[in-house]
């Protein structure tokens, strides 16, 4: 969106299921989207600041909104953001088996994907075992 307003200047309230935007207006949460009418945006003083669209503003609201207001949350302050940094060596172990193993699945069944799934696991474990005894030997 630019400089316009970004989608965190936005109160989405899942419970409720509304969003109010930075002028104080209001609207419903239907399926992913809220809409926030154009004949509400065209009398809007912020108007220049939100959007350029013809048709109002609209805000969408991903399947993991919760989880996402939630880390967004943590990730503004700085014990938040020293919480989240434990997840990194998980996020990078899990980037490396993605990467040896590929996105799509290789077989036909659960079975047989979680089985060849668990071996690309246990080789990454096997590397990080290796670099730590290179480690712990310099
Ligand atoms: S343009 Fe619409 S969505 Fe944006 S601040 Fe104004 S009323 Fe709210």
């Amino acid at each position: 969106n630019g400089d316009r307003y970004a989608k965190h200047e936005f109160a989405i309230n899942l419970e409720g299921g509304t969003v109010r935007c930075p002028a104080g207006e209001t609207t419903r949460i239907h399926g992913a989207v809220a809409r926030f009418e154009a004949s509400t945006c065209e009398q809007c003083s912020h108007r220049e600041r939100c959007t350029m669209a013809k048709h109002g503003r609209s805000i969408s609201i991903h399947p993991q909104e919760q989880l996402l207001q939630k880390l967004a949350a943590a990730k503004a302050t700085p014990e938040g953001r020293a919480e989240l940094r434990k997840r990194v060596p998980v996020e990078h172990g899990l980037a490396h088996i993605c990467q040896r193993q590929g996105r799509r699945a290789r077989y036909l069944g659960v079975d047989k994907n979680i089985f060849d799934l668990t071996r690309y696991a246990v080789i990454e474990n096997l590397f990080v075992a290796d670099r730590m005894e290179r480690a712990l030997a310099a």
